[in-house]
């Protein structure tokens, strides 16, 4: 079984890093550019999207450390 990240979605600030580095995972949901804290977050939509070294890329980079494998 692949391990599945998940996103901690209080913890998440929008920021878009995750996308960026693995697009084929995570990708930006709600508005952009409304609010401030909610609304724009990333979420797991293809757990098993890129290779887990790709997806840990993406967690070692998350500036809030709110990515995280399923336990
Ligand atoms: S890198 Fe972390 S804080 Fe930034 S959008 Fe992705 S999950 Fe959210």
């Amino acid at each position: 079984m692949p391990r599945i990240p998940v996103v901690d979605q209080d913890a998440c600030i929008g920021c878009e890093v995750c996308t960026q580095i693995c697009p084929e995972v995570f990708k930006m949901e709600g508005e952009e550019g409304h609010g401030h804290d909610h609304g724009h977050k990333s979420v797991v939509y293809n757990p098993t999207g890129a290779p887990e070294a790709k997806i840990e890329e993406a967690m070692d980079n998350c500036p809030v450390a709110c990515i995280h494998w399923q336990e």
